[in-house]
């Protein structure tokens, strides 16, 4: 089952309005068994829409189209689509009392603008609509359909629950489509290819695998199809099982989980507490970890020490090792990480100290180089990192760094 997507405004042309309806109706139309074909957004000009619909509706099952129904004059797409389906305007009874009450409750006169709005093609199926005026509208030709929708993406959100996906499930084949990811951290994306080429090679044709890399972390995808929603999901699960074989050391979750849930549900899991002393990252990894409902079970507190005098007199950071080795060292990260744990009473401690950029870097230590530490009654252990040159994602990949170094440290206590 193929399907496109048609989102019309100049306003998209112009970079004025992100074009989120499309994400959101190709996430919904890939879970209903749907492969996206092609995505297009175009202007508010006729020739251009029926030159995209007639060759969507041509080779595609199903077309979804978004945007221009408002009553304004630019607004040309409903004529436009009515034109290519032979179809003439008519009032929707229903359309115009709905607007002609909602203009009563604001003291408002309806006006021509207000009546053309409840022009609805003679040939369509009208969609209510009961988070706007304009209705979505549904046409059936030689085995394709297409829809309509209000722009508006509250609008269009309800039209596509309400009435678009009981129509695919009852319209289309009722394949079930599911899938799951798999959460990385600790390589990259050529490198992890690589490392699965043999088990891609493996992947029965039904079963697809897509590499989703942002900063630091790879989630992989497993996409499968069945005739009910267990079948897929045995298929997947199969999968991952192998996955779980090859790539151990890289898989820290699951389905969308971040490093910092992770951990704070293992310290929940076990009970333990988290003090973490933060220099480079300047309370991102805090930060992180407080975005997580329920992080006071086990997050007792920060110290931010950006200054030497701070390591000093809130960590106990010794200043002679200070002036020794330098503030961007392995002693003073494990400093850090002991002092904070024994200062708020915690099971682990983090420490944290590097050159985020994009000055300071000196031959020894350049830009990107940042000591983590992660103390605990099992001792201390520290690891040593070289990021890039950029500032936000040397904070970041350092935060995520020493996430991941508390996790394998939680889960080996
Ligand atoms: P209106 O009654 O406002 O004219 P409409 O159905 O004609 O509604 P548009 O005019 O195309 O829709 O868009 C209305 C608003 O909806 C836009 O100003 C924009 O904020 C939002 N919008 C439109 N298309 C999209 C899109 N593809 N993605 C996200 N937002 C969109």
């Amino acid at each position: 089952m193929q399907a496109e997507i048609i989102t019309i405004g100049d306003e998209l042309l112009l970079g004025m309005t992100v074009d989120t309806n499309s994400s959101f109706i190709a996430t919904m139309l890939t879970e209903a068994g749907f492969t996206i074909y092609q995505i297009t957004s175009i202007s508010d000009s006729r020739e251009h829409i029926l030159k995209t619909i007639d060759e969507a509706f041509t080779r595609s099952d199903f077309v979804i189209v978004t945007g221009g129904l408002g009553p304004t004059s630019d607004d040309i797409t409903k004529e436009t689509i009515a034109d290519y389906f032979n179809s003439s305007l008519v009032s929707d009874a229903a359309t115009l009392e709905k607007i002609s009450s909602m203009l009563k409750s604001r003291g408002l006169e309806m006006n021509e603008n207000n009546r053309k709005q409840a022009l609805v093609p003679d040939k369509c199926k009208v969609l209510s609509n009961e988070r706007g005026t304009a209705p979505g509208m549904l046409f059936e030709k030689e085995g394709h359909s297409l829809v309509s929708m209000p722009g508006v993406p509250y609008e269009m959100k309800y039209i596509m629950e309400t009435h678009i996906i009981p129509y695919i499930k009852h319209h289309f084949r009722k394949e079930t489509i599911v899938y799951r990811t798999v959460m990385t951290y600790g390589t990259f994306e050529a490198r992890l290819a690589e490392i699965l080429e043999q088990f891609e090679e493996e992947l029965s044709a039904d079963v697809r695998l897509a590499y989703l890399p942002t900063a630091g972390i790879i989630k992989l995808r497993l996409t499968a199809g069945g005739e009910k929603r267990e079948e897929a999901l045995e298929k997947i699960n199969r999968q991952i099982k192998k996955l779980q074989g090859i790539i151990p050391q890289y898989i820290y979750g699951y389905d969308g989980i971040t490093l910092e849930e992770t951990v704070g549900d293992l310290l929940e899991s076990k009970s333990l507490t988290l003090g973490i002393a933060e220099s480079c990252t300047g309370g991102r990894i805090s930060g992180m970890i407080t975005s997580v409902p329920g992080s006071s079970k086990y997050f007792k507190g920060a110290v931010i020490a950006y200054d030497n005098v701070v390591k000093i007199r809130e960590l106990g950071v010794e200043s002679a090792v200070l002036e020794k080795e330098g503030a961007v060292s392995k002693s003073i990260a494990a400093a850090m990480a002991e002092g904070v744990m024994q200062r708020l009473g915690t099971d682990f401690g983090v420490g944290t100290t590097g050159i985020a950029g994009p000055g300071g870097g000196t031959p020894e230590k350049p830009v990107g180089t940042v000591w983590i530490a992660v103390a605990s009654a099992a001792g201390t252990v520290t690891g040593k990192f070289g990021f890039g040159m950029n500032r936000e994602s040397n904070i970041r990949r350092a935060s995520l760094a020493a996430l991941n170094m508390l996790r394998e440290q939680i889960i080996s206590s």
